[in-house]
């Protein structure tokens, strides 16, 4: 019994270690999205600039608040998605309607294999529109 309680023990300060490291590590990353928002270079931020960013493919990591949903749009012909309706921008279909725009960006995020990272509490990104990308080119 005292052995187990000292596992569990070392295994929450171990968890502790981690999410400490983890937080370190986005708190880094949100770091790298400011700074290239700001020099206009290599990061966007707001929801209809990364949406674009994902469909052209430029994408290399996608910041998002945990939590952070809004509805939006996904044409079925050409899977473009966006924050407006009806109507796609790029082929002119009527698109569908969808419950949480957020998900399907991160989706499409982590089809195109880039990095995807929910950030907890992080108020420098909430600041940033509570989503980002950090871009490939
Ligand atoms: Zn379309």
């Amino acid at each position: 019994m005292a052995v187990r309680a000292r596992d569990d023990e070392i295994s929450r300060a171990a968890q502790d270690v981690e999410d400490g490291v983890e937080r370190a590590s986005e708190a880094a990353a949100v770091e790298r999205l400011r700074q290239a928002v700001g020099r206009g270079n290599g990061g966007v931020a707001g929801l209809d600039s990364v949406l674009e960013a994902l469909v052209a493919r430029r994408v290399d990591t996608v910041l998002v608040s945990e939590g952070y949903e809004a509805p939006g749009w996904r044409c079925p012909s050409c899977a473009w998605v966006g924050t407006m309706g009806r109507r796609c921008p790029l082929c002119g279909e009527d698109m569908d309607q969808v419950a949480d725009v957020v998900e399907e960006a991160v989706e499409d995020a982590l089809a195109q294999a880039c990095r995807v990272r929910i950030c907890r509490d992080n108020a420098d990104l909430d600041v940033l529109g509570r989503v980002g990308a950090l871009l490939r080119f």
